[in-house]
Formats: C-alpha cells, sequence, structure tokens
C-alpha cells in the first residue's frame, strides 16, 4: 500500500501522550485513576480573557488573520517582553503561533538540515528532540545533574558543542525537573556560546513565573545581549494563565528568523484562532494576582509532595525550584518485584506498574533523558495528590 514518510521512521509518540493514553483506557474500564501524568493546570482561565473572546467573536473578529498574529495580541506581547524580561521587540521581530509547540516547529523548519546537531540538555520536554528530528538534525544532549539543582553546568555544554551545533535549547524553569538556572551558569553558558557565532538559542520560558522560594527569573537574551542577533525567546499563555486548549503561544527573536518562521507558518497553518488571540492579549494584559496566587499554591503542593515522596524508603527527591512537577529518583526501588510479578528493571517498568497496580498515572524519566527518575506533575488538587502519596507509598511498601 501506500507509504509514510521516511523522516517519520523510528519517531516514537511522546511518552507523556502514551502513559495518559492508557490511564485513560483504564479509567474507562471503571477504574479509579490518579493522573499525575500531564502538564495542564487545574486553574480556569481568567474571567477577563474568556470575555474577551467572547467580545471579538460578537465583533466578528471571525476572518483570517494576519499570519503572525493579530495587531492587538502582538501589541500585548511587545508590552510584556518589555514590562517582565527587559526586552524591546519590533513588530517585525515577534510571531505569535499555535501554542509554543508551533514556535519550536517552525524555528526547526525553518533553519535545521540534515545532520545538523540540536544540543538539548537532559531531561528534556519530549517535543524538542521529536522535532529536530523530523527535519533530520541530531539531538545532543549533555546532562543537567540533580546534584546541579538540574541546571546546566556551562562545563557539559562545552563538552558537546562541535562545529554542527546548529541550536541550544535552554529550557528554565525545566520540565521535567523544575529546574532552574542560575545567573551565573547562565552567563557561563553565555560564554561558552561566544565561541560558536552559528548557533541559534532557544530559550523557552514558558514557566519564568512559576519560580519559588524568592528566587528571581531572568530571560537568558537579558542576560547575553551581545548574542540577541541568534536568540529566540519564546513563551506562550498555556501554563501562566491556565490556557492550554486555546493554543496561543509566542515569540521574540531576530527578524530573519522570525520572517522565515513566518513563511513555515503561513504554509502550514496561517494566523492562529482570532477569538484565541484575543484571550491571549486580555491574559497578558490583566492583573498579575492571578497568576501570583497560581505560584502560591504550586509552591504548598510541591512542598506536599516533596515531603511526602521523602518520607518513603528507596525515593529520593530534590526540591524543585520552578515549574509544577517533581522529580523523585528511584534508583533503590530498581530490581525490586511488585506483588502483581512485574520485575521493576527500570523506570518505565515502575511507572507502568504504579499505573496498573496502584492506579497512579506518571511519566519514567527515561523519557526525558534522565534515569531512573519519575515525573510527577502537581497540577492538581491537594486532596488529589495527598491520595496519589498514600497510593504510591502502599504501592512501594508492597514491593518484594
Ligand atoms: N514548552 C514546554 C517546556 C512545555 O512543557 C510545554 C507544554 O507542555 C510547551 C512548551 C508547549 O506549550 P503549548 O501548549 O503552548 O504548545
Amino acid at each position: 500500500g501506500p507509504t509514510l514518510a521516511t523522516r517519520l521512521d523510528g519517531l516514537p509518540a511522546p511518552a507523556t501522550i502514551e502513559m495518559a493514553r492508557r490511564a485513560r483506557e483504564l479509567k474507562a474500564e471503571g477504574h479509579d485513576i490518579i493522573s499525575l501524568a500531564l502538564g495542564e493546570p487545574d486553574f480556569a482561565t481568567p474571567a477577563a480573557a474568556v470575555e474577551a473572546a467572547h467580545q471579538a467573536a460578537l465583533a466578528g473578529k471571525t476572518k483570517y488573520p494576519p499570519v503572525d498574529g493579530t495587531p492587538e495580541l502582538k501589541a500585548a506581547v511587545a508590552r510584556k517582553f518589555s514590562r517582565e524580561n527587559g526586552l524591546d521587540f519590533a513588530q517585525d521581530e515577534l510571531l505569535v503561533c499555535n501554542g509554543g509547540k508551533q514556535v519550536i516547529f517552525n524555528a526547526f523548519m525553518a533553519t535545521i538540515n540534515p545532520g545538523d546537531e540540536v544540543v538539548v540538555p537532559a531531561p528534556y520536554w519530549v517535543s524538542y528532540p521529536l522535532i529536530a528530528r523530523m527535519f533530520g538534525g541530531v539531538p545532543v544532549h549533555p546532562v543537567c545533574d540533580e546534584t546541579d539543582g538540574f541546571s546546566l553546568r556551562p562545563e557539559r555544554l562545552a563538552a558537546v558543542m562541535t562545529a554542527r551545533t546548529k541550536w541550544l535549547v535552554l529550557n528554565f524553569p525545566n520540565n521535567p525537573t523544575g529546574g532552574i538556572c542560575s545567573e551565573e551558569d547562565m552567563k557561563g553558558i553565555a560564554e561558552v556560546l561566544r565561541d560558536y557565532p552559528d548557533v541559534w538559542i532557544l530559550s523557552d520560558e514558558i514557566y519564568e513565573h512559576l519560580v519559588f522560594d524568592g528566587n528571581r527569573f531572568t530571560s537568558f537574551a537579558a542576560i547575553a545581549p551581545d548574542l540577541r542577533d541568534r536568540v529566540l525567546t519564546m513563551n506562550g499563555v498555556a501554563k501562566a494563565y491556565a490556557m492550554t486548549g486555546w493554543r496561543v503561544g509566542y515569540a521574540g527573536g531576530p527578524k530573519r528568523l522570525i520572517a522565515a518562521m513566518r513563511a513555515v507558518q503561513s504554509n502550514a497553518t496561517s494566523g492562529v484562532c482570532t477569538v484565541a488571540q484575543a484571550a491571549a492579549a486580555a491574559a497578558l494584559d490583566g492583573p498579575p494576582d492571578l497568576i501570583r496566587e497560581m505560584v502560591t499554591t504550586y509552591e504548598r503542593r510541591r512542598d506536599l509532595m516533596v515531603s511526602g515522596l521523602r518520607e518513603i524508603p528507596g525515593v529520593t527527591c530534590a526540591k524543585p525550584a520552578g515549574a509544577f512537577y517533581v522529580y523523585p529518583g528511584i534508583t533503590g526501588l530498581i530490581g525490586r518485584k511488585t506483588p502483581g510479578g512485574r520485575v521493576l528493571d527500570t523506570d518505565t517498568a515502575f511507572c507502568m506498574a504504579l499505573l496498573e497496580e496502584a492506579h497512579v498515572a506518571t511519566v519514567p524519566g527515561s523519557a526525558f533523558g534522565l534515569a531512573p527518575y519519575v515525573r510527577l506533575s502537581c497540577a492538581t488538587a491537594d486532596t488529589v495528590l495527598d491520595e496519589a502519596l498514600k497510593r504510591i507509598a502502599r504501592f512501594i511498601a508492597s514491593l518484594v
């Protein structure tokens, strides 16, 4: 029969999606499943954003938008970058996309030739290497070690840079670890990059507001202004405003790159849904107290999860400085056996067994490039997290 493109050869579905799928299946069979597998805020979209979408639709803003974004949203994005990140972008240095994910897709399609290396520090959000591979890119993964707070140490980066390096991806606060990168490490990273003038830098700042313990977030482009002609700063409304379903992401970067990404998008999807753009503009221009409330909640949940997990023998757990995930290590459980007879030889086996036998869905660290760990999302009510902790503790206590 008709064949599929070779560019899809060996391209796995993201493990996050796979775990969520199996969890849904078990739920449909009637099991009481707790899912901590997806990074999706449990808050409601701000009312002002919903209202703005409604008003835009009523006002007839329902025709094809400009490919690069509505003037209203682009203006709001420019204000946001200036106000919160100290970055000033002209209108032709901004692009609005269908979620942060399309920023990455556009950028990689516009720049990667087969064989180009894309440096994605591990652990990483699964989409960076998967998208890079679609265009023949070769992912390279320096490790952000738990002992370094999951930060990227400049010497680890320097060790993997080559003449074929095309991109460096930075994602702090990080999915899956919640780790942040100190200003000192960022300066060191910039120093390494100065020796490689042909490398683009993607700074995915989608979790920027979610930092705890008095830590402050700084954009990479603000730390290294001399590199700005090759830094693409990306963000979106999904995580900061609980707007995952509205599909609005955006990026600021050099005009040359933005123009190329815009050309890709114009042939793939055109401009983003008009009413969603109106909602995003209202969210970005809204008061900061909603975000502050979320940060307080996520910090409390993080504390709950970290202390609960640390009480479980065989589990270690670093305290994440940001985002809404915890990333406990399970080295102490590898090789044990479940009451159902499963051998926990990897973190994937652990997560599968935890789902099948204790009905808690999580994602194995190996999916993110650093094992044996487990990613748990804290974007769920405290009572649910409590119950999940109980199930996990009971499951681990039952191992032989
Ligand atoms: N970047 C990171 C690090 C993420 O974790 C996610 C979502 O999980 C995204 C980008 C994508 O966000 P969006 O929903 O805007 O495509």
